[in-house]
């Protein structure tokens, strides 16, 4: 690393670097700084490494107790339950090891999908490289658009601006040069630097990588981006939370078990194995783990959708969202751009209705600036190789090949001074071209920016005062309306250079453009489903009111006549200043127009301040701010820069719109299979702990064994919950409102449904002890293996309790998934095996049942599901 490189000339740094500008690092010496200095990637970007995950199976409250519950076990001399919770242990980390360095490495694997590739000269040539690779010493070529993948020191540059809010907290853009600075000059200041996570917001330059990974400036800031503070606990936390408090609770109850227990009964053995038989029941010891791999799994099936989510809460969120936030041009429309109209002062040519019109454009002198603004105000013509146009000026461009102009012939005539490239603030484009000895400005963008900037207009016979600015403002409000992108040109003729603020003013109206862009054809549809799914969908465009509420009529976004309904960007200076109608008026538009990129983040942070939870969807740099606050950003993967890309949550791979809705659809599903297991597994819990709480307090015989509990919780329990987790949601998942922002894992109905299936399961085993003990004059042993079987009877059942209490009994998300059917399948088995292999049932305590005892127990067991159907579909339970 090279310290303090703003404070060295350009050859220093690269002497010390052992580079060359021109060729760059030879591969050789990459590889070796590589070794040396590691890869660029920042602590909190660096996978864990598989000791760490393994270690981190050790580190939970879950098997403190069960380390607590050996140690007691041997002390009282129990070494086979002792060697029975090691094993345990040992089996719960392995599980959680395995599942979470599996989720580990599928969640890489997505990452390398969207990671950042750098253009980098090496060996003299020039490449792109993973951004990760990048040493100190390589010379890196970035350009708007860009993140900057390492700190750097520039050695060119041209027309350079950059964000760096993201490490400075300034939202200016800052300019940069090549200067020497003196000692101690401050971050902000070091204008000869280019930061790590930056933003190229215009311009291009050449740089050497000082510093890369942790040692980079933001990499050494510890209070980092924004992507750390915003949005809310992420699942798993609040899954351990829930955990941790079920742990608390156990042990408290446990507690007085205990305590009462040696009040009551003078064996104390029995109660501290009852004691430990508590605290084990009660310990979802599947839970993390299991909704770890059931968001890495979701994550995954997306991936093959083409959607990439590059942080496993995203998932979350995506189900509660309600509000989309998109662009209109290349999202909600195709992208593909056709001009369809050309207007002049007196003539027009409308090839809506007459496509070969264009051919007719006549050749006189106003047709000829038409071209001219057209071509060298463009980048796309055949002279600007180091950029490329955007959709529109890729469509001039193809017009004016369609009406056979001589392109070249105009570049090659009309050499480029200076440009000045597309504002999206002034919604303008200029260039200044020489014309032999003058120079001629030309200048297209949005028609009221440049009529604003028009004093005169050509009418192909004469220059005349403009006068007549309202009746072009109707004409283009009348063609924007029939879903027309309009744009003005204009030009002037000067002999001398004026100052670059005056540049583009008394200029000279040449006329009108109006373009094409249909809509895309799924839309419509996808629109219908957002609706349907309780989220509003908001289009924020820079274009004309009149265009934009002619597509939101197309694709269904804008229904009727209203055709009042799009906020224009240009009316409010402050959306954080508003009255209480125009936060009504803001808060339920759907099209917002002319609206500039700092309003798009206000818009954003509105609707978060009213119950939004929002999606946002960008592909611009000046997009970045905006998907950043969104509780969701999504950037295009076809489309978007770097730097969309890098501060998105999602990244839709092939672009589509539609792909969004299978997010949600995603996201929402998995939260509701959390939800099912979650319910499973404590209502499972509870009836274990109450079941022997009963049965301790009662002087029954006991249920339920340690060992036993353990065998239940570990293998029987797992997998039902797994196979919940696997669930690919309800039939109407895509019909209900968004869950409230913030809603809880379990709602208070869900707590109710909760303990009510953990009674019923209880009453079946307690009914079961009951009966054995007094009716059938059972052995302690016997009555024990007939309560135990009950137990993981009508646990199994109540996996059919979990799906919503309008669907069918028969035919619903749970029924229908047929790894549920295998879980059933597989724990049933392994019950069996806790009968028959002999190492097993000593350890378990079990004995062989009779065809009668097992059947009796199924039928205690299916009691257990009849009550708890009766209870819900009552209407007693409201889930
Ligand atoms: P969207 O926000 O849906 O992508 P948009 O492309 O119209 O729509 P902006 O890029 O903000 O939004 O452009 C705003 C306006 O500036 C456009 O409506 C158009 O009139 C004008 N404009 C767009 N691109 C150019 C360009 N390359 N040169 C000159 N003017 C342009």
């Amino acid at each position: 690393m090279i310290e303090e490189a703003y404070t060295l000339s350009i050859e220093e740094v690269i002497k010390r670097s052992d580079s060359n500008a021109s060729s760059g690092l030879n591969s050789r010496l990459a590889a070796e700084k590589l070794r040396q200095y590691g890869q660029n990637l920042l602590t909190r970007n660096k996978p864990k490494s598989p000791w760490h995950i393994l270690l981190e199976q050790f580190l939970s409250p879950i098997v403190y107790i069960l380390v607590g519950a050996m140690i007691l076990a041997f002390l009282f001399s129990e070494a086979i339950e002792g060697l029975a919770i090691l094993l345990v242990i040992i089996i719960n980390a392995a599980i959680g090891f395995i599942m979470e360095y599996q989720a580990m490495r599928s969640f890489s694997a997505l990452r390398k999908m969207v990671q950042t590739v750098s253009l980098v000269r090496r060996d003299g040539k020039e490449k792109r490289i993973k951004s990760n690779l990048l040493v100190p010493g390589d010379i890196i070529l970035v350009q708007a658009g860009d993140v900057v993948p390492a700190d750097a020191r520039i050695l060119e540059q041209k027309g350079l601006l950059l964000k760096e809010s993201m490490l400075t907290g300034e939202s200016a853009e800052v300019q940069k040069s090549l200067e020497v600075l003196p000692n101690k000059t401050r971050l902000t200041e070091q204008t000869n630097m280019l930061f790590n996570g930056t933003i190229v917001s215009r311009g291009s330059a050449l740089a050497i990588v000082t510093a890369t990974g942790d040692h980079t400036a933001i990499g050494q800031i510890s209070r980092m981006t924004q992507a750390e503070e915003k949005k809310r606990a992420p699942l798993q936390e609040r899954l351990t939370t829930l955990t941790n408090w079920l742990i608390l609770i156990t042990i408290a109850l446990a507690a007085i078990i205990v305590i009462s227990g040696l009040i009551t009964s003078n064996d104390p053995v029995v109660m501290l194995k009852t004691g430990i038989a508590l605290a084990v029941a009660a310990i979802p010891e599947g839970l993390p783990v299991v909704a770890t791999i059931t968001l890495a799994r979701g994550m995954l099936k997306l991936s093959r959708q083409q959607v990439v989510i590059k942080k496993l809460e995203s998932v979350q969120t995506l189900g509660e969202t309600n509000i989309i936030c998109t662009d209109k041009t290349g999202t909600l429309t195709e992208n593909k751009m056709k001009v369809r109209l050309v207007e002049f002062e007196e003539s027009k040519l409308d090839f809506r209705q007459n496509p070969e019109q264009a051919e007719t454009l006549k050749k006189d002198n106003l047709s000829q600036d038409f071209f001219k603004v057209a071509i060298l105000c463009n980048n796309s013509n055949p002279k600007k190789t180091n950029t490329h146009g955007d959709a529109i000026e890729e469509a001039l461009m193809d017009f004016v090949e369609k009406v056979k102009v001589n392109t070249k012939e105009i570049v090659d005539d009309f050499p480029e001074v200076l440009e000045l490239p597309f504002d999206v603030e002034k919604k303008i484009m200029a260039t200044v071209n020489k014309n032999e000895e003058s120079f001629i400005i030309n200048v297209k963008g949005a028609p009221e920016s440049v009529f604003d900037r028009c004093s005169h207009l050509n009418t192909g016979t004469e220059i005349k005062s403009f006068s007549n600015k309202e009746e072009w403002l109707q004409k283009v409000e009348k063609y924007a309306s029939e879903g027309l992108k309009m744009l003005a040109f204009a030009n002037k003729s000067i002999d001398t250079l004026p100052e670059k603020k005056d540049l583009i003013n008394d200029l000279v109206l040449v006329g009108i453009v109006g373009f094409l862009d249909p809509p895309r054809e799924d839309i419509k549809r996808t629109i219908q489903i957002y609706d349907d799914a309780g989220i509003s969908v908001k289009m924020i465009t820079g274009d004309h009111p009149g265009t934009a509420i002619n597509i939101a009529k197309a694709i269904g976004l804008v229904k009727g006549n209203d055709n009042n309904k799009a906020i224009l960007g240009t009316e409010y200076a402050d959306f954080n200043d508003l009255n209480s109608n125009q936060k009504k008026d803001l808060l339920e538009a759907n099209v917002f127009a002319r609206m500039l990129p700092g309003q798009k983040l206000e818009l954003v942070q509105l609707f978060q301040k009213n119950e939004g939870v929002v999606g946002m969807l960008g592909d611009g740099v000046n997009d970045a701010p905006a998907l950043k606050t969104a509780d969701i950003g999504i950037a295009m993967g076809v489309r978007g820069t770097e730097a969309a890309k890098e501060v998105a949550d999602v990244i839709l791979l092939d672009d589509k719109f539609t792909a969004i809705r299978l997010a949600i659809h995603q996201g929402r599903a998995i939260f509701e299979n959390i939800r099912y297991f979650v319910i499973f597994l404590i209502s499972c819990n509870l009836a274990e702990v109450i079941s022997v709480s009963i049965a301790s307090f009662s002087n029954l015989p006991m249920p339920l064994l340690p060992m036993q509990i353990l065998y239940l919780n570990l293998v029987t329990d797992v997998f039902p919950a797994l196979a919940l987790g696997m669930g690919k949601g309800s039939k109407g998942i895509m019909k209900n409102k968004p869950r409230p922002p913030g809603e809880g894992i379990l709602t208070k109905q869900h707590w109710i449904a909760t303990i009510s299936y953990g009674l019923s399961v209880t009453l079946s085993v307690i009914g079961m002890v009951i009966y054995a003990d007094h009716f059938m004059a059972a052995s302690l042993i016997q009555t024990n293996n007939m309560a135990f079987n009950t137990l993981v009877l009508a646990q199994l059942f109540n996996i059919f309790n979990l799906p919503k209490r309008r669907t069918s009994f028969f035919k619903n998300e749970v029924t229908s998934n047929k790894w549920v059917w295998l879980a059933l399948i597989v724990s049933l088995f392994i019950t069996y095996l806790g009968y028959s292999n002999e190492f097993l049932s000593d350890i378990l305590n079990l004995e062989y049942l009779s065809v009668e005892q097992v059947f009796l127990s199924f039928l205690f067991a299916m009691s257990s599901l009849l009550i708890s159907q009766i209870i819900k579909r009552s209407g007693l339970l409201k889930e």
